[in-house]
């Protein structure tokens, strides 16, 4: 195992600890990866976070192609293959069942451009149709949600966020469930809420490119 691939692993590890004691992935679901030198590197099958070593996470070709020996792949490698495929800029993706975005997939309601935050999704968040988990249908439907965004909301199951870096996409999926928070809030007090337009939404992602915020 190459030092960066040490390192990485390391890191996939210590999102998937963050994310855990956020409440974020609740009862081992969930799933990150990260682009390796030999394809990508993903959390594997039904091992919790909380005693998961690097010896645990599994490295997949680029299709997908697991190892011949070793712990099983996460179940959703099929989701994770089809989005590096699709997406040169994702470097990491993060897959949570952040309680309150989940709740918002499960109500088939995407995130909109409420807050200036959503510029780190790249905008508003779709939300998907229901595919079942694990299925190629599944990995289509989140390269769909995806399009020209960092985020998508998977329908009646969860988020994806996609970064240039593991930290990227760790803090996008942060982002996405404080939105959904903030959405659910104004949904409960019986507010609509006033939305930003495009122009201002692209002037956003141009700044925190600046502040190096994004990175590109
Ligand atoms: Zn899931």
């Amino acid at each position: 195992m190459a030092t960066t691939d040490a390192m990485l692993r390391a890191e996939i590890i210590a999102v998937t600890h963050a994310l855990d004691a956020a409440g974020l992935v609740p009862n081992k679901s969930g799933n990150v990866s990260c682009r390796s030198s030999g394809g990508f590197v993903i959390t594997p099958a039904g091992v919790p976070y909380r005693g998961l070593t690097p010896a645990d996470l599994v490295e997949l070709a680029v299709d997908g192609s697991p190892p011949a020996s070793g712990p099983r792949a996460s179940s959703e490698w099929r989701m994770h293959a089809a989005i590096y495929a699709a997406r040169p800029d994702a470097a990491a993706i993060v897959h949570t069942h952040s309680p309150r975005a989940t709740a918002l997939a499960c109500a088939g309601r995407g995130i909109p451009a409420f807050h200036y935050m959503i510029a780190l999704a790249g905008g508003e968040v779709r939300c998907m149709p229901y595919a079942t988990f694990g299925t190629a249908e599944l990995a289509v439907t989140a390269v769909q949600g995806l399009a020209g965004r960092r985020a998508t909301l998977l329908g009646n199951h969860g988020v994806i966020a996609i970064g240039s870096s593991l930290r990227d996409a760790h803090a996008v999926a942060l982002e996405v469930e404080n939105l959904a928070t903030e959405y659910l809030a104004m949904l409960a007090a019986g507010l609509e809420p006033r939305l930003l337009d495009d122009a201002e939404l692209q002037r956003v992602i141009r700044k925190f490119a600046d502040y190096g915020r994004l990175e590109r």
